[in-house]
């Protein structure tokens, strides 16, 4: 698909793997908007714009502000998010739980929500959510950051079908671990319990490790920038070598090797259990 004078919006691209899609897109010939909740003048050649994906108002505001400049929004990324430090599941409170998923989850429901009008409008356009592949894994330890990646899945899946009777494609990417500012702006867990100090301790000393060899932002760009272009997008990318290893051995390996792996991975076989 030619992305010359293509409109393109990118939320969460004031750094990271936002930022990298926002400069790969843009190189490619698309008009960028980036997002983020400051906005503000741009470090880089794409335009910025004010937008925090937790409000209906900003959303709105952004949305017709873009449409009053270009008249057209023809790809939508949904990138803004954040993840969570390690944690047992019953370390967060419900307000907690909720607050994740309303960037995580319900940001890409109310930005789909503003933009898909005037794609359907138009009878054309794309959106591409950046899920991961805690989409189609489990975390032990982030069960929250990991059920909102899972949404965003199921929610990316039903939509595909639902829209592309109005010219519409939806498409996930599935990246493992990236080098951002990911872990320095995970959240964490608002009621702590002493019963998971220790795990805590590890599994965020072994994520730390992972984070430390893992890829850079713009092995997520290339994939998105490749989903963008498809004539025929496909539902899923994976997103470096290692994510595509994941979704292989989620697709075909036993479950209990993979529930095996997981543990490994994470070296939680190595702790004391009861
Ligand atoms: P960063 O922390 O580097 O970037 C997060 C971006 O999201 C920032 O631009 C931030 O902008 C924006 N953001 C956060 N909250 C909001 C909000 N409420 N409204 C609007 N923008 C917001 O992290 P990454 O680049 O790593 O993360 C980007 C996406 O990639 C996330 O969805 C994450 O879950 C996903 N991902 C990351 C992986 C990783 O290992 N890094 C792996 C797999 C997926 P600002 O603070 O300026 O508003």
């Amino acid at each position: 698909m030619n992305s010359k004078n293509k409109v393109a919006l990118v939320t969460g691209a004031s750094s990271g793997i936002g930022e990298a899609i926002a400069q790969r897109l843009f190189t490619a010939g698309y008009k960028v908007y980036g997002t983020s909740r400051r906005g503000g003048v741009s470090k880089n050649e794409f335009e910025m714009l004010p937008l925090d994906v937790t409000s209906d108002t900003s959303i709105v505001s952004a949305v017709s502000d873009l449409i009053r400049l270009e008249g057209r929004i023809d790809l939508l990324i949904n990138n803004a998010g954040f993840g969570t430090a390690a944690a047992g599941a019953e370390e967060s409170s419900i307000e907690q739980a909720k607050a994740i998923f309303e960037t995580n989850f319900f940001g890409v429901v109310r930005m789909t929500k503003a933009v898909v009008p005037h794609m359907r409008r138009r009878g054309s356009g794309r959106i591409i959510n950046i899920s991961s592949v805690l989409g189609f894994l489990p975390m032990p330890y982030g069960a929250l950051y990991c059920a909102s990646k899972h949404a965003v899945e199921g929610y990316s899946e039903s939509l595909d079908h639902e829209l592309r009777t109005h010219g519409i494609r939806v498409s996930t990417i599935e990246p493992a671990y990236t080098r951002t500012q990911f872990l320095t702006s995970a959240i964490a867990a608002d009621t702590p319990m002493a019963e998971y100090e220790s795990v805590r301790t590890h599994v965020d000393a072994v994520t730390k490790e992972l984070f430390a060899e893992s890829d850079d932002p713009t092995v997520v760009a290339e994939a998105v920038l490749q989903a963008a272009t498809a004539e025929h997008p496909k539902l899923r990318y994976t997103a470096g070598k290692q994510a595509k290893v994941l979704s292989l051995l989620r697709a075909f390996a036993p479950a209990s090797a993979v529930d095996a792996g997981i543990r490994k991975k994470l070296r939680l076989h190595l702790l004391p259990t009861k």
